[in-house]
């Protein structure tokens, strides 16, 4: 029988905040050696780890202590980057006062990508990811600060209904913000002041991962950390905008054969089968048939970093937007993943092929942006949250309300299927339940 605390975390609907929105309550029904709270924040221009560390560290600290208990960790290591000096002291302070010695401060350097969890694992414990594997087979869980914010609210029954979101670029007030989850992003641009002078784009998410999305139509999920807004004529926007057959065309044209782009990859760095440059080569040379796809199945080892499409290449090719189409064409033909070495050996030349992160932000022009958001009230008027039925991995979450309910902000409007993996959604707001369709809940405010 599961722990009341793995219960709490499970109604409460929590799932990682800072990434793929996993589920946590099955992470926590793990038994570990080490649990490494992850608050490296390595994406350049988000905020939101070092915000809550610095606001709300005894919370925080409540959700560590319950984790590592649930998982009965004989080592726990707060990691974030060295440079978070704030962070460090607020951290060290809550130590000194409370005599507290039951976790690390592990601090990294300011490169990318710190927070990838298998990087993370190889830096504070020396063990290597399986390939296609995850910590936990080497006897480690990875959480989000929020996460563990979001499981000390879960122990007092406090669902996950806002998320903290830092929101940056093209705005006039760039700032980090606790908003409703299923929040309206153009609510968002709007109270940050989008600024309109030049075409612009939106992403969920830092300008490495984040996801290009609809301003006018897409709301907050439990994983939104940013809201970036970028130029147009930026080269993040350029290269995620390329159509698959203009990247196919381009590496055709003028891949140069470098190799940088796998040099530098970080999970070939730590000894994966992952060879992005092999597959340009092949590009370079002619037509990929599906019957050679197989040979490009290293594409399941790539964690979508996008160094090598936003760093490495020396002519602005797309190896990652090659290697996600690979995947995707691989999982139509029903082809797993054949690549699960463990005996692996990390780069003898890592160290000095991470990539740092105040090189990547001038590569990415976005200088002018990198600045440190504060914490601020949001107080705009919002008409209605669109909460969607999948925001986390796993099944879809099932309606249980009807169009017409009035439901308060807490209340659950969605469950996770039986004898299924998923997340319950919560209402965020007190409202009316104006619309149910296939992908989410419209809740418009009483
Ligand atoms: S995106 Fe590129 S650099 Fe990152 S893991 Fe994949 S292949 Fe490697
Ligand atoms: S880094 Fe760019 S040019 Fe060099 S091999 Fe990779 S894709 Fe080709």
């Amino acid at each position: 029988m599961s722990k009341p605390q793995i219960e709490l975390i499970k109604n409460a609907g929590i799932v990682g905040a800072g990434g793929a929105g996993f589920p946590t309550y099955i992470k926590y029904g793990a038994k570990v050696d080490t649990f490494i709270i992850n608050a490296a924040e390595c994406e350049p221009l988000i905020d939101v780890d070092k915000i809550l560390i610095q606001n709300y560290f005894e919370k925080v600290y409540e959700g560590i202590k319950t984790a590592s208990e649930l998982l009965e960790a004989k080592r726990v290591v707060l990691a974030l980057k060295a440079k978070y000096k704030s962070a460090i002291e607020v951290i060290e302070q809550f130590k000194k006062k409370n005599n507290i010695n039951d976790f690390e401060i592990y601090k990294m350097d300011n490169f990318y990508p710190a927070g990838d969890e298998q990087v993370l694992v190889y830096e504070i414990t020396g063990k290597i990811v399986p390939e296609g594997g995850i910590p936990l087979m080497v006897g480690v869980v990875v959480s989000n600060v929020e996460t563990l914010f979001n499981v000390a609210n879960a122990l007092k029954n406090i669902p996950v209904t806002e998320k903290f979101v830092t929101v940056n670029g093209q705005v006039k007030f760039p700032q980090t913000i606790i908003v409703p989850v299923g929040t309206p992003i153009n609510v968002i641009l709007d109270y940050c002041g989008l600024d309109k002078s030049k075409d612009f784009k939106v992403l969920d998410g830092g300008p490495m991962m984040g996801k290009l999305i609809d301003e006018t139509d897409y709301a907050v999920k439990k994983t939104t950390k940013s809201i970036l807004v970028l130029p147009s004529d930026n080269i993040v926007i350029i290269q995620k905008l390329r159509s698959k057959a203009n990247q196919v065309k381009r590496a055709q044209a003028i891949c140069l054969s470098c190799r940088m782009c796998t040099d530098l990859c970080p999970r070939y760095l730590l000894g994966h089968s992952l060879f992005p440059d092999e597959l340009m080569k092949k590009m370079y040379k002619g037509t990929l048939n599906d019957d050679e796809l197989e040979r490009f199945s290293f594409s399941y080892l790539c964690c979508d970093c996008g160094v090598c499409e936003l760093f490495s290449c020396p002519v602005d090719l797309s190896p990652r937007s090659l290697l996600n189409y690979i995947k995707e064409k691989l999982a139509q033909l029903k082809v797993k993943n054949p690549h699960t070495r463990k005996d692996l050996n990390v780069n003898e030349f890592r160290e000095y092929r991470k990539v740092p992160v105040n090189r990547l932000i001038s590569r990415l022009n976005i200088e002018e942006y990198d600045v440190k958001t504060e914490l601020k009230q949001f107080d705009a008027k919002i008409d209605f949250v669109k909460l969607y039925l999948t925001q986390h991995i796993g099944a879809k979450s099932i309606p249980i309300v009807n169009v017409g309910d009035k439901v308060v902000a807490g209340q659950i409007i969605a469950k996770i299927p039986e004898d299924k993996i998923g997340s319950n959604i919560h209402s965020s707001i007190d409202g009316v339940v104006k619309e149910i369709s296939n992908d989410y809940i419209i809740v418009e405010k009483s």
